[in-house]
């Protein structure tokens, strides 16, 4: 939370954040067998802003990104999108938050294999309600941003890695989503695709997309507002790369979302 002055003079408290955590916390297993895989995280995204947490393999970042993302909920702890509470949605409103306002990246990619790049691209918006027309209009408008719109009609199958990973980025953007986050988005990439990949986040970041992206690599990190080292669980260091203004302002359109998650209800 941070105190603004309204217009009209008077104090008034303003959540300005797109994604925010308090006391995050996930547990697996008990007794000697309980393992804190996520151990008190405090985060706040502003909108607009990219961050990027690094850390070694086992220290809670994917955990991290499935529960801010609503794919896991946390044993302890709060989060919110857009001022929204996530952690204690209903399962229908949840799955209705993943679908319509957060776009998620995998290392592995995860698109459907049956189905052309477009398809695939275009399967978010019909889950959303949007007609075939609109969603086939939409699924090319971001194949034709990420690239590949010259392979609209390929199978997976028949694409290269880093084109895979740009069909699940334009899959991720289908709805609109107020934050995309990205777990080893260039794990499986060489390093030409990952400097391709690195290109397109920052494309995306110059648009005003907020992102939280998990990454071993320190190129893609070093494209990010802001870098989060994690280590058992925790938070230890944080690095500012740019001179933004976490908490405070938003950036292009990513402002004008925050109002969005209110047709989100049951
Ligand atoms: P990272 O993404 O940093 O590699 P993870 O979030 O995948 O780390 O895992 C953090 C810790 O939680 C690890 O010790 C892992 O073994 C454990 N863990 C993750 N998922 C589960 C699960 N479903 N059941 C039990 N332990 C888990």
């Amino acid at each position: 939370m941070s105190e603004t002055v309204s217009d009209t003079g008077s104090p008034r408290t303003v959540n300005a954040s797109m994604l925010r955590a308090r006391g995050l916390r996930k547990e697996y297993g008990k007794e000697e067998g309980l393992v804190r895989a996520v151990d008190g995280v405090d985060l706040d995204v502003a909108p607009g802003e990219t961050v990027a947490v690094m850390g070694p393999s086992g220290c809670g970042k994917s955990t991290l990104l499935h529960m801010l993302g609503g794919l896991d909920r946390p044993s302890a702890g709060e989060i919110h999108l857009a001022g929204r509470r996530v952690d204690q949605m209903g399962e229908r409103a949840l799955a209705r938050l993943r679908r319509e306002a957060v776009g998620f990246v995998f290392q592995a990619f995860h698109l459907m294999d049956e189905l052309t790049a477009r398809e695939n691209v275009e399967l978010p918006a019909l889950l959303a309600g949007s007609t075939p027309r609109a969603a086939r209009r939409r699924a090319l408008g971001l194949l034709e941003q990420v690239g590949l719109v010259d392979r609209a009609k390929f199978l997976p199958s028949a694409l290269s890695g880093g084109q895979r990973q740009r069909v699940a980025i334009a899959r991720a953007l289908a709805n609109d989503p107020l934050v995309v986050l990205a777990d080893e988005p260039t794990g499986n990439l060489d390093s030409e695709a990952t400097l391709d990949l690195l290109r397109l986040f920052d494309s995306l970041h110059e648009a005003g997309q907020t992102l939280v992206i998990v990454t071993h690599d320190s190129r893609i990190a070093a494209t990010a507002d802001r870098m989060i080292s994690m280590r058992d669980g925790a938070f230890i260091d944080e690095t500012r790369l740019t001179g933004g203004t976490t908490g405070t302002t938003g950036t292009g359109g990513a402002a004008a979302h925050l109002g969005a998650l209110a047709g989100l209800e049951e």
